[in-house]
C-alpha cells in the first residue's frame, strides 16, 4: 500500500515552505518533497540557494543571505510537524483522487494524496558559457529587482533582447553608471513601448549583433568575451556586473498534459491557488510569471495553503 497524505507539498522554495508552514499550523501534517541537490537552477530551497545577500524580505532590516533565509523556512516547517524529505517527484498522476506521486530513487515508492500543492518554481534560462555558473551570485545575477542595489555606481551589461531584459536595463539605470544590453541579433523582440523608453534613456546603451561567450574575472566579475555575430570578431566588455535576461521556464514537467497551462506555459491559477484539477493547487513561479519574488511566492504558499485546508473541510476529508 503506498503511504497516504492529505496534503502533498511538491517543492522547497518560499512558496512551498510557506504551504508547509500553514498547512503543517492547521494539523493536516503535510508532507513536503524538497527535490533533490543537482542543477544550479534547480534544487531543494529553490532560486533563492543561489542568491547572496536578499535585503528585501520583510522582517530581515538587515538582510539575510538566500540559502539562510531558506534554512530558516525550512526549521519553521519542520517546527509545525511538516513532513520534509529530500527526494524528487519524478511522476504525478492528478487524472483522479486520491493524486499519486512515485518518487526518483525507488521506482515503487509512491505517495496517494486528497490535495497536492504544486510549488516547483520556475529558473532562469542561462547563457551556458564559461564563468556563468562560477559568478552566479558574485556579480553575475538573473534578477535586477533582487540585486540591482548592489550594483551602484558600477557599468553592468543584460543580456537579453525581450521585454524582461529592457525592464531590467531600465530598473537597472537607478544605480549602474552605465547599462549595456547586449543582445544576439540587430533587432530587439521587446515590445515598442519598452524599446522607446530603453533607446531615449542616457545611461542605456545597445551592442547589437553580439553574443556573449564567457563570463570572466577574480572573485567577482570584471568583464565578458564576446563575439560579433556578423563579422565573428571577438572582444572584451568590462563591466562588473551581468544580469542575464533571456527568458524564464516553469518547471511544469509534472503537470504537463493534467493541468491548464497559460500561453507561456505557467499553470493557470485563479480563484486563488485553484487550478482547472480540483484538489491540485499551484504556488510560487510555477504560476507567477510576472512577480516572481521571495515574498509574493511565499504570500501565495500561503493562499495555498488556506484553499487547500478549506477545500479539503469542504469535501469532509
Ligand atoms: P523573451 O520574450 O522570450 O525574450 C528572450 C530574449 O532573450 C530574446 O531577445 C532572445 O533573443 C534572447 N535569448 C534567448 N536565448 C538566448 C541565448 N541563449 N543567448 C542570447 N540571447 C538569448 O523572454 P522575456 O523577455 O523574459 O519575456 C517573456 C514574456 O514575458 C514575453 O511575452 C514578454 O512580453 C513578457 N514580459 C513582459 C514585461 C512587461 O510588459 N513589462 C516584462 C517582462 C516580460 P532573440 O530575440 O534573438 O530570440
Amino acid at each position: 500500500m503506498p503511504e497516504h497524505t492529505r496534503v502533498l507539498v511538491i517543492g522547497s522554495g518560499p512558496a512551498g515552505l510557506t504551504a508547509a508552514i500553514y498547512t503543517a499550523r492547521a494539523q493536516l501534517r503535510p508532507i513536503v518533497i524538497e527535490g533533490e541537490p543537482s542543477s544550479t537552477t534547480d534544487q531543494p530551497g529553490g532560486q533563492l540557494m543561489l542568491t547572496t545577500d536578499v535585503e528585501n524580505f520583510p522582517g530581515f532590516p538587515e538582510a539575510i543571505s538566500g540559502p539562510e533565509l531558506m534554512s530558516r523556512m525550512r526549521e519553521q516547517a519542520a517546527r509545525f510537524g511538516a513532513d520534509l524529505r529530500v527526494e524528487k517527484v519524478h511522476r504525478l498522476d492528478v487524472a483522479k483522487r486520491p493524486f499519486r506521486a512515485w518518487l526518483s530513487g525507488d521506482e515503487e515508492a509512491s505517495i496517494t494524496a486528497d490535495a497536492v500543492i504544486l510549488a516547483t518554481g520556475a529558473r532562469s534560462l542561462m547563457l551556458n558559457v564559461p564563468g556563468e555558473e562560477r559568478y552566479l551570485s558574485h556579480g553575475l545575477s538573473t534578477c535586477a529587482t533582487c540585486d540591482g542595489f548592489f550594483f551602484r555606481g558600477q557599468d553592468i551589461a543584460v543580456v537579453g533582447g525581450g521585454d524582461s531584459a529592457l525592464e531590467e536595463a531600465l530598473f537597472l539605470t537607478r544605480f549602474a553608471t552605465s547599462v549595456t544590453v547586449i543582445h544576439r541579433r540587430d533587432s530587439l523582440r521587446a515590445s515598442k513601448i519598452m524599446q522607446e523608453r530603453a533607446f531615449a534613456h542616457e545611461k542605456i546603451r545597445f551592442e547589437w549583433n553580439t553574443e556573449v561567450t564567457e563570463v570572466f574575472g577574480d572573485d567577482k566579475v570584471m568583464g565578458l568575451k564576446v563575439r560579433d555575430t556578423v563579422s565573428g570578431e571577438d572582444r572584451v566588455q568590462l563591466v562588473t556586473g551581468v544580469f542575464v535576461a533571456i527568458g524564464h521556464v516553469p518547471n511544469t514537467t509534472l503537470v504537463t498534459g493534467q493541468v491548464e497551462l497559460h500561453d507561456h506555459g505557467y499553470v493557470r491559477t485563479g480563484p486563488g491557488s485553484f487550478t482547472n484539477v480540483e484538489g491540485l493547487f499551484a504556488a510560487g513561479d510555477v504560476q507567477d510569471d510576472i512577480y516572481r519574488q521571495a515574498i509574493t511566492s511565499a504570500g501565495s504558499g500561503c493562499v495555498a495553503a488556506i484553499d487547500a485546508e478549506r477545500w479539503l473541510e469542504a469535501q469532509g476529508m
